[in-house]
């Protein structure tokens, strides 16, 4: 099974109640490959929400407890974060999952980029927190522009 971002699916999880829909990824959905998740809102966030980005590292080191999540008013959002990871990584292993496709530069979601932390929209390479905690079991992360799943 493969899991992917719930907002690459047409589910309207993104922070602003949007979506990023990828037609060729809903397919695999309808043909039973796949599953949806959003960890922020498995987490606790409500849809609408404010944006959050990772400051002082990556979501491995939020993982580690090195680093933070925090929302657009500087508010710390890491204890949702980390909780949406651990739903995440619940559904992964019911599923039997093995491989995630992801809505990159998210900060739950981002696979090799994520933005700052200075809310500008500058991006760094780095990893997100569910992202983070699913490679760490194993699982191959792809982003939804490059996967090997037409
Ligand atoms: S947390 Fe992931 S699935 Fe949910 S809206 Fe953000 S990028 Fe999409």
């Amino acid at each position: 099974m493969i899991l992917i971002s719930g907002c690459l699916l047409g589910i309207n999880c993104r922070y602003n109640g949007g979506n990023n829909l990828k037609p060729e990824l809903l397919k695999l959905m309808k043909e039973g490959k796949a599953v949806p998740i959003c960890p922020e809102q498995l987490g606790g966030a409500p849809t609408p929400r404010l944006p959050c980005e990772i400051v002082g590292g990556n979501g491995l080191e939020v993982l580690e407890g090195r680093a933070k999540v925090i929302n657009k008013l500087g508010e710390d959002a890491t204890e949702l974060f980390v909780k949406g990871a651990e739903e995440v990584l619940k559904i992964a292993v019911a599923s039997g999952a093995y491989a995630a496709i992801l809505k990159e530069r998210s900060p739950s979601c981002g696979v090799r980029e994520a933005y700052d932390g200075s809310f500008t929209g500058k991006t760094i390479s780095g990893i997100g927190v569910t992202s983070a905690i699913l490679r760490n079991k194993g699982i191959k992360l792809f982003t939804e522009d490059k996967h090997p799943y037409r």
